[in-house]
């Protein structure tokens, strides 16, 4: 069976086409700057040589039907049995389902609670729609993952009705990315082992730790948004809720205007004041910059805090794994996180932490194995639709 998975960003479309014979990427493409004055497109099929062609994309179905008719040159449109989307939330539905209207509803009733990633969702699967309307569009939601947190674990403090009227409640989100980690790590390090414990820590423009126990996830950073939890590239993370209404008083800001300021200029951006990447970071931390720095350090206590908090909630942990742009390349955040764990079991090797690639980072007589993985989303999803396809 064939699957196309489509990862939609802000500006980008990137997409994946597995054969689930073989769990091979036959196909995968990308178009990046959507919408400027020059595109991006590159495109490769497996054992070929990578394309790549610069040209104005104006918009997103464009972008689509041109990765489409690079595809259908040699794998016919019709050999796809599903498109596969990593949808973030929805009202009262999660799990791997079909995109119906009634889904897609679901997801616009929670679009104010993840509005940039379900906006983008919901123009490429309409999209899809009306490119290749006779193929099934799957969601797995990122929730999904997260189904088992209990109850004590999900609960806010809040009127209990509005948990029941609303479902105000923490959900989690990078449930594909934490499901994989957690099956990676099992499978390359504790293959004959009959319970094992992660702490999975995906750290990129967007940051979740989860807590991972025999492969379900028990607790997360995360909770009803995916504003919250760890500091995010310029989204913001945990906030006391009286510091914000104090804030939108002082300020006198809407409610869109504090949409706004929590989604685009906060977080690591928002502490810096000079950007969300931590290559920029890391860069302005070398020159001298005192809020760069101050955003790294910050950043990295949270990670810490939450590891902390994980190991009392797993009752300590066998594998401690970091994932994601941040998680993978930055080897001086891993250390700030971890500096000084020795007598929770966590010892960090000096030299192995400076590796990027998959692989094992802590002492040889470290307690926790500390490892960096690639993260692999877009094959949780495809199995997953493949599962409910069969
Ligand atoms: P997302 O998909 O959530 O945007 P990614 O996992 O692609 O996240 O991570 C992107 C982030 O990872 C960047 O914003 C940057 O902070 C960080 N990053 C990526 N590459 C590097 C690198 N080589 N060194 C340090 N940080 C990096």
């Amino acid at each position: 069976m064939k699957i196309l998975i489509a990862n939609p960003g802000s500006t980008s479309y990137k997409c994946k086409l597995f054969d689930t014979t073989n769990w091979e990427v036959i196909f995968q493409a990308g178009v990046e700057r959507i919408g400027d004055a020059q595109g991006i497109i590159t495109c490769q099929f497996k054992g070929r040589d990578k394309t790549v062609e610069n040209r104005p994309v104006p918009d997103y179905i464009q972008a689509v039907n041109l990765t489409l008719d690079v595809l259908k040159r040699t794998v016919p449109l019709k050999d796809i049995a599903a498109a596969g989307f990593k949808t973030v939330l929805a009202k009262g539905v999660t799990g791997c389902v079909r995109l119906t209207p009634d889904v897609i509803s679901a997801m616009k009733e929670f679009e104010p609670l993840a509005p940039v990633h379900t906006r983008v969702y919901l123009h490429a699967i309409s999209v899809f729609e009306k490119v290749l309307p006779s193929v099934p569009r799957v969601g797995l939601f990122e929730t999904a993952f997260h189904a088992a947190i209990p109850p004590e674990a999900y609960l806010y403090g809040i009127p209990y009705g509005y948990f029941e009227k609303y479902g105000i409640r923490k959900y989690g989100f990078h449930g594909a990315s934490h499901r994989y980690v957690a099956r990676r790590v099992k499978e390359l390090y504790f293959d004959d082992w009959p319970g094992v414990n992660v702490i999975s820590c995906h750290l990129g423009g967007s940051a979740s730790v989860c807590a991972v126990k025999n492969g379900v996830s028990v607790d997360t950073s995360m909770g009803m948004s995916p504003q919250s939890g760890l500091l995010n590239a310029k989204r913001v993370g945990d906030l006391d809720p009286f510091a914000l209404l104090y804030l939108m008083e002082k300020e006198n800001l809407s409610i869109a205007q504090t949409r706004d300021l929590l989604i685009s200029k906060s977080g690591v951006f928002g502490i810096s004041g000079k950007s969300g990447d931590f290559r920029d970071i890391e860069k302005a931390m070398d020159s001298g910059d005192a809020r760069a720095e101050l955003a790294f350090k910050t950043f990295a206590y949270i990670v810490r805090r939450y590891i902390g908090e994980y190991l009392a909630v797993l009752n300590g942990a066998d594998c401690i794994a970091f994932t994601a742009g941040i998680g993978q390349n930055q080897h001086r955040l891993r250390r700030a996180a971890l500096e000084g764990m020795d007598k929770l079991g966590v010892v960090l090797d000096g030299e192995k932490n400076g590796t990027t690639k998959e692989g094992i980072i802590s002492a040889d007589h470290s307690k926790i194995l500390v490892a960096v993985l690639a993260t692999d989303e877009e094959r949780i999803v495809a199995e997953e639709v493949e599962k409910l396809l069969a």
